[in-house]
């Protein structure tokens, strides 16, 4: 089995990421930016909400819609690079 990393994904993104269904992204261009990162990571499967007092609470950057957000996230299975 590959080995495979944890990424940390915002509230927003991680439905559209576990479901690939981004039909609550409106804006085009946040939507080829996000279809541009997903391609990006690949592959990745649901891991579960992010614990609330995991090292990184607080401010995370998402590396789907690349922007910052605060609160706990949600984890996501990536093959690491
Ligand atoms: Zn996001």
């Amino acid at each position: 089995m590959s080995r495979t990393e944890l990424i940390h994904v915002c509230d927003h993104c991680a439905p559209g990421l576990a479901n690939d269904d981004w039909t609550h992204v409106t804006d085009d261009d946040e939507y080829a930016s996000i279809m541009a990162a997903v391609e990006a990571i690949g592959f990745a499967a649901y891991h579960g909400p992010a614990p609330d007092e995991v090292p990184w609470a607080g401010y995370f950057r998402c590396p789907v819609c690349g922007y910052d957000h605060v609160g706990p996230g949600v984890l996501f299975e990536v093959e690491a690079a």
